[in-house]
């Protein structure tokens, strides 16, 4: 495709008008908004203007005033229509990786009588480790059970406690067919923890109607809350008020005000909170969450489908005489929002392509990975981003010492 017809894309596309909600530099094509998201317009000015009319003014009264305290329940009922949940079923706090120990734990002791929590070997590592933590902590019988991705069904049986699993590979972009583990993991007793990392904000999610048990999630990718912005927590309606949590802290009180010397856990979706939420980042993610509330989630996933498609034709198209592979599954159904190759010299290749104003990311051991975010990426950015991918492999600029150099950050 040349550039003139993704132009042509671009204009006749239905979503175009949401870019506009960004504030993205120009000559950028960035495929990386799985990873972090862009800066939405409306940040700076909510930030300054809860520092400086909040914060500043009002103080400590503001946790009253204006409602800090409640903060991460109504920014969590903003992100529960994106994910398929019911109102009062999502909070937002801590890290993902912690939210991990939470659902965790919390599915542990739903049952009690079972050892074995099953998992992926495609699984995010944070997410392992920090299940490996917990198990450490709670010493034998626990044992986690790592099988391949697609070996995930028919190993679910009655020995198994939960089913902890990222429902799109960070790596090959790989969908776990959420439907129907979660039926076999309910049908075998057992608990299910979906891991929404790449997939909220990606596609539609109906986790009501599933009946998940539990998920989690991260809003600083695409939900453009900002780097290091606060996780999510979700918690079945009716599981709610029968979790005691691990992470058992103040704010997660029934009355963190009487100060108590003993827990009893909040009524409701407050409980998996822990500690002070993060008020000035709960201001970004707030603000960027606005552009969502018109959004339709299977326009998304269309478009995002289409920008997909496009990617890999064009690169197969234009690069297929060169060392790269397409690792994530053909069939675009199997798929989330992003596309990785396998190249060999993937890392120094997508440094070069960084240098070309082209950025996407790289995982150990060779994978570019590169994200689609309907929001705001367009057709344009996919013939521009593999025409520069094409440059650099026909010409090999990739070549050079400064590229092979890894950084602490891929
Ligand atoms: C991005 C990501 C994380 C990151 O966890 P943090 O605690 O937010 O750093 C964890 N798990 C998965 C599957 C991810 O994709």
């Amino acid at each position: 495709m040349d550039i003139w017809e993704a132009q042509h894309l671009d204009i006749n596309d239905p979503m175009k008008e949401y870019r506009d909600y960004f504030d993205i530099p120009e000559n950028l094509q960035y495929l990386d908004g799985n990873s972090l998201g862009v800066v939405s317009r409306g940040v700076a000015q909510r930030v300054e203007s809860v520092i400086q009319h909040q914060w500043k003014k009002d103080l400590i009264g503001s946790w009253n005033k204006h409602q800090w305290i409640d903060a991460p329940e109504r920014i969590g009922n903003r992100i529960a229509p994106i994910i398929g949940a019911a109102k009062d079923t999502v909070t937002v706090s801590d890290t993902l990786s912690l939210n991990v120990v939470k659902a965790l734990s919390a599915a542990l002791n739903m049952r009690p009588e079972r050892t074995v929590i099953l998992s992926d070997t495609g699984n995010f590592p944070s997410d392992l480790h920090m299940m490996q933590g917990l198990i450490r902590t709670l010493g034998k019988p626990y044992v986690l059970k790592l099988v391949k991705p697609e070996d995930i069904e028919t190993s679910i049986d009655e020995t198994i406690a939960t089913v902890v699993l990222t429902h799109v590979d960070y790596r090959s972009g790989r969908i776990h067919d959420m439907p129907s583990i979660t039926q076999k993991t309910h049908q075998a007793g057992a608990i299910s923890v979906w891991d929404l990392a790449h997939s909220a904000g990606a596609l539609p999610l109906d986790l009501g109607a599933l009946c998940v048990d539990f998920a989690i999630g991260c809003t600083y990718k695409y939900l453009n809350g900002g780097p290091g912005s606060p996780g999510f927590i979700y918690v079945r309606p009716d599981l709610i008020n029968e979790i005691w949590p691990l992470l058992s802290g103040w704010l997660g009180h029934d009355k963190p005000f009487s100060f108590d010397l003993d827990y009893i856990p909040a009524t409701g979706i407050r409980r998996m909170r822990v500690g002070t939420p993060p008020v000035i980042a709960m201001a970004a993610l707030d603000a960027a969450l606005d552009v969502w509330d018109n959004v339709d989630m299977r326009q998304v996933r269309k478009k995002s489908v289409e920008l997909s498609e496009l990617f890999i034709a064009e690169v197969e198209a234009k690069c297929g005489n060169y060392d790269i592979e397409l690792l994530s599954p053909r069939e675009s159904t199997m798929r989330g929002s992003h596309v990785s190759f396998r190249a060999q010299q993937g890392y120094a290749i997508l440094r070069a392509l960084a240098a070309e104003n082209v950025v996407s990311d790289f995982r150990a051991p060779n994978v570019m990975r590169f994200g689609f975010t309907p929001l705001y990426t367009r057709f344009s950015d996919v013939v521009i981003a593999v025409e520069k991918l094409y440059g650099i492999l026909r010409e090999r600029r990739w070549d050079r010492q400064e590229y092979k150099q890894v950084s602490g950050v891929t």
